[in-house]
């Protein structure tokens, strides 16, 4: 009898940077334990991606912004709402295609920011299984609120949320504490993300079980709810987990040299300084963190994105001259793995907190929106590896230069840095035991081939 073909994943991440990479790394992990996976993504996204010959494949459908993609919208909220009515057509004859050509999907592996494709599997009689992006936390606080289970806390008071520390409304993610004003169509969709999850056969999270037990715990309602991460690629982890290729997708050119900069300068004395790719300062908050920078007195590299830069000060480059350097983006694992950064001033975005942690880097959070008040508050009361600057996110925030600096200096000099040093060491060490032969991840990972094995063509 002819062996069975492997199973073959569609991988379907919400279509931008700090959706795709944690995916398409956790395809690489499938992949190197015998599953095939393709992912998908739109047109707009792929005609930027670079894409080394590589184990995972790639494919793309039409969003209805094939030639401008999220930024051509005339708002996320009009992106999000033609999103799902054009991708559940397109991903829907997609998966038709590729039966009709013999080579069809086992399983969808979908984000849950796209919640539509869910629907898509069920129809097409695909088993379909739902990646969180997002920290275990975050998604409680969404799946209690929605439920009702748990009140948005009033200005100043707080609410016990379990496996969290008590959580004030600003520490919620901001569309549950205010951006429903703003961002309605995101912020149902952020509450609803789990809605439909009773349909799903596996709920996969990009944490890991160590980091986030408690609240994790409240979610096993869900079948399989899992954590498998995270997903940073191996090599900067373990080679041996699934060998040692990056794979990782930069829709920004990234500027390499920043790395070599790094070369000459002593252990752990540089502020790496970078809001993800997708927020933003204003000038006047710009200014305040370049002063807050040249205030605490260390070397910084400072990722701006080229649409960002104009914000900077009149003078304050040359003023900070070599011992500043500002670049519109970077190989951010490179640099944090890097010796001689020794602080990450960071938005908290999920995948810079899972990165952060996973190198054993310390931090200043900064959060802005989203799920970030949250992660941020993880970092410096739950894991102990960092300092807040602000406590809440957005239109809130009133950075000062004063707490930039105050915060910078806490986190790399002192009996309190150090504590957050061993802390995030310890840390490190507890995601190579995650993801390596028999850790929490690798088991779960295991399970989930086996049911991948397990399903009949
Ligand atoms: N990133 C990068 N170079 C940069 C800045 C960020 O490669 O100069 C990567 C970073 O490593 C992370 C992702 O972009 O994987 C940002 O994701 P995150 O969830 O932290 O923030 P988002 O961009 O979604 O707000």
């Amino acid at each position: 009898m002819a062996p069975m073909p492997p199973p073959h994943v569609l991988i379907l991440p919400y279509p931008s940077q700090g959706h795709i990479n944690p995916m398409l790394q956790f395809a690489k992990r499938l992949v190197s334990r015998g599953p095939k996976a393709t992912l998908v993504t739109t047109h707009f996204i792929i005609s930027s991606v670079q894409t080394k010959a590589s184990a995972v494949a790639f494919a793309s459908i039409s969003d209805g912004y094939d030639e401008g993609g999220v930024l051509s919208a005339d708002s996320l909220d009009e992106y999000f709402r033609n999103l799902a009515e054009v991708g559940s057509r397109t991903l829907a004859e997609f998966i038709e295609a590729q039966r009709a050509g013999g080579e069809p999907f086992t399983c969808m592996v979908y984000d849950t920011y796209a919640p539509w494709a869910c629907e898509v599997a069920a129809r097409l009689g695909l088993p379909a299984v739902a990646f969180s992006t997002q920290s275990c936390a975050a998604s409680a606080i969404y799946y209690y609120v929605n439920r009702a289970l748990l009140p948005v806390p009033g200005d100043g008071s707080h609410v016990s949320v379990d496996g969290l520390p008590p959580m004030s409304r600003s520490e919620f993610p901001s569309f549950v504490a205010r951006d429903g004003v703003y961002y309605p169509t995101l912020t149902d969709l952020s509450l609803g993300q789990f809605n439909h999850l009773e349909k799903a056969d596996w709920v996969l999270f990009n944490s890991i079980e160590e980091l986030e037990s408690e609240v994790l715990a409240g979610l096993k309602a869900y079948r399989n709810a899992r954590t498998i991460g995270p997903t940073v690629p191996s090599m900067f982890i373990d080679r041996s987990i699934d060998g040692d290729d990056c794979y990782s997708v930069n829709l920004l050119q990234a500027d390499d040299a920043c790395v070599q900069w790094l070369d000459d300068k002593p252990p752990a004395s540089v502020v790496y300084v970078s809001f993800g790719s997708f927020a933003t300062l204003n000038s006047e908050q710009t200014a305040e963190l370049a002063y807050g920078l040249r205030d605490a007195g260390h070397a910084f590299l400072w990722v701006l994105r080229a649409s960002e830069q104009g914000k900077l000060p009149a003078g304050f480059l040359e003023e900070v001259g070599e011992r500043g350097r500002v670049v519109g983006w970077c190989p951010q694992l490179k640099v944090l793995a890097h010796g001689a950064v020794g602080c990450f001033v960071s938005h908290c975005g999920w995948n810079s907190t899972l990165e952060a942690l996973s190198l054993g880097v310390p931090m200043v959070a900064v959060p802005q929106w989203t799920d970030q008040p949250t992660n941020a508050k993880m970092v410096e009361e739950v894991w102990g590896v960092g300092v807040r600057a602000t406590h809440g996110g957005g239109e809130q925030v009133l950075l000062s230069r004063a707490e930039i600096c105050g915060c910078v200096s806490q986190v790399m000099i002192g009996k309190r840095a150090q504590e957050m040093r061993s802390n995030a060491v310890k840390w490190k060490e507890t995601v190579r035991g995650a993801l390596g032969g028999g850790g929490s991840s690798d088991r779960n990972m295991v399970e989930f081939v086996e049911f991948l094995n397990s399903i009949k063509a």
